[in-house]
């Protein structure tokens, strides 16, 4: 892509004085790793994207299945039996060839190894949260996670075993609740997903480009039945497995 293009594809980030040419240079140089390529990380994914993250890695090893059209508003009709990460890494190129995207279609352990600036859980399982948060305190990666479920969204940034910087998600989460129920049992409404996924692009974006005041170390949650939230600061527990 010509400077010339890029420019004119991301006039309405240059214009911002919180990005501008600095922060599309940031963001070129980003590498984000979004495990989950559902509900919360496919528009979380199509966000970085259009916004220029220079390297992403979808990983999910699942695929896409009529149920999820509901809220997965990256997949078509089209596309029900195929891979998720390889469905919407294809799409992310098609939004933007000035990218390099990478699927990863298997499971992410907690030894998977994690590089770059950022990785982002939109994952719906606690096992998989650990696993993610244990691999990002290894590799000092930070960390954006998400849930929803019902009406409820929520969102927390974290710095996995950099307790000098921050908490993570173990901090906030030490044990899963006794009765951990997901989307699949308590259903979800679709728009709340996408505005999860909308946010943790854009606490990732905020990281990346340092944009407004440091987002490590808050959790935010959203009642879309009312439309009102909190917003609550996280500290890093002292007796937390994973940051001592
Ligand atoms: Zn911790």
């Amino acid at each position: 892509m010509s400077s010339f293009d890029r420019l004119e594809r991301h006039k309405r980030h240059i214009l911002l004085k919180e990005i501008g040419g600095p922060g599309l240079a940031k963001l070129a140089g980003a590498k984000v790793t979004i495990v989950g390529a559902g509900a919360l990380g496919g528009p979380c994914a199509l966000y970085l994207a259009a916004a220029g993250v220079g390297q992403i890695t979808i990983h999910d090893d699942d695929r896409v299945d009529l149920s999820n059209l509901q809220r997965q508003v990256q997949f078509t009709e089209a596309d029900i039996g195929a891979l998720k990460a390889e469905t919407l890494a294809a799409r992310l190129r098609r939004n933007n060839s000035d990218i390099q995207v990478t699927a990863i279609a298997s499971r992410f352990h907690a030894e998977t190894d994690l590089g770059g600036d950022v990785v982002v859980d939109g994952t719906d399982s606690f096992e998989a949260r650990y696993a993610i948060n244990e691999a990002a305190a290894r590799a000092r990666v930070r960390l954006v996670s998400g849930a929803a479920t019902g009406w409820q969204g929520q969102l927390g940034v974290f710095a996995p075993g950099q307790p000098e910087i921050g908490p993570c998600y173990r901090c906030l989460v030490p044990e899963p609740p006794a009765q951990a129920e997901d989307c699949s049992t308590l259903g979800v409404v679709g728009a709340v997903t996408g505005m999860v996924g909308a946010r943790m692009a854009l606490e990732t974006l905020r990281l990346l480009t340092g944009a407004g005041p440091d987002p490590i170390g808050w959790f935010w949650t959203f009642d879309g039945l009312t439309g009102t939230g909190r917003r609550l600061r996280i500290h890093p527990d002292p007796e937390c497995d994973v940051c001592s």
